[in-house]
């Protein structure tokens, strides 16, 4: 449960960081939280040789309503999306999410960015952030470049990130006014998602994401498109584990979590008023 031996870099803003990465390129990792990467390399399933630690990097902590879209900084922390007036305004869903990661301590450790980077399939803020049509501002030193949320992950723990590229901030398109679900299935309180159902509404469209139903998040298209066809929530649900590939493992068989796909997706729907 010791860390590999690693050196220590302070970058207090995002230029300090790029200059870090610039220096020791996939040798280094960045250290936002810590909430994922200490215990990795705990575990000795990260072995950086240096560790940029970026968790003082305030110019990458915000939450700004950029005229209908949402921006926050990739640092700020799960405790001050959940609770900012802008983010219950704009995207309720994603203040909830927000609220239900972890525990206290690990919600004011632990950032937004952080969350999305590490592509954690049973994460909830990645989970929001898929239903709520968000994209990623990532940059490096080929330039600025936006991702969606879609798109960013591309496997277990893998993104589209370049080992010299940051996440600098997380876009999400107002849903103000628009009615959003989210269910989540813990063994205990504090625990990640065995599986998550996060449902947002917007205009007459209603879009579904799952976390932990494969390994990545991923949106539940047979659901979403027997809604577009004017199902009801019963038999919509009925189709959300549809194209899933989910995991068993000590919390849950494969079986069980299409089951509770199917169940919290409808409740989820439901909530929101389908
Ligand atoms: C006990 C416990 C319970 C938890 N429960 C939950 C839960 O219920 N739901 C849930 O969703 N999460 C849960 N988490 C994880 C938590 O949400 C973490 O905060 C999150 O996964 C990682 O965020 P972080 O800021 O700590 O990132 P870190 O651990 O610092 O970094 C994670 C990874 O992302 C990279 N990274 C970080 N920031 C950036 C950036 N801006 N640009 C590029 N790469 C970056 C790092 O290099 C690293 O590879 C839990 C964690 C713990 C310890």
């Amino acid at each position: 449960m010791i860390p590999a031996p690693f050196d220590y870099v302070r970058a207090d803003s995002y230029d300090a960081a790029a200059a870090a990465l610039g220096e020791h390129g996939d040798e280094a990792k960045l250290l936002a939280g810590g909430q994922s990467l200490l215990p990795l390399m705990k575990l000795r399933l990260a072995t950086p040789a240096v560790v940029v630690d970026v968790s003082r990097a305030r110019d990458l902590a915000y939450v700004r309503d950029d005229g209908g879209v949402l921006a926050i900084g990739a640092l700020t922390r799960h405790c001050d999306v959940a609770r900012s007036a802008d983010v219950t305004a704009h995207a309720p869903l994603l203040a909830h999410a927000a609220g239900s990661v972890g525990d206290p301590q690990v919600r004011h450790r632990g950032t937004v960015g952080g969350s999305v980077a590490h592509a954690d399939p049973s994460a909830d803020i990645p989970t929001a952030l898929l239903a709520l049509g968000a994209s990623y501002v990532v940059r490096g030193p080929g330039g600025t470049r936006e991702v969606s949320a879609a798109d960013f992950s591309t496997g277990f723990l893998e993104t589209v990130l370049a080992p010299d590229e940051l996440l600098v901030e997380i876009r999400v398109p107002s849903a103000r006014g628009e009615a959003w679900g989210y269910e989540k299935f813990t063994r205990r309180a504090i625990d990640w998602a065995t599986v998550a159902v996060a449902v947002q509404k917007r205009g007459g469209e209603t879009s579904v994401a799952l976390a932990n139903m494969g390994s990545t998040v991923l949106r539940a298209a047979a659901t979403e498109a027997a809604l577009a066809s004017g199902a009801g929530a019963a038999d919509a649900a009925a189709h959300a584990d549809e194209g899933t590939e989910p995991a068993a493992d000590v919390t849950a068989s494969a079986e069980f979590r299409r089951h509770l796909a199917r169940v919290l997706t409808k409740r989820a729907l439901v909530a929101a008023g389908r």
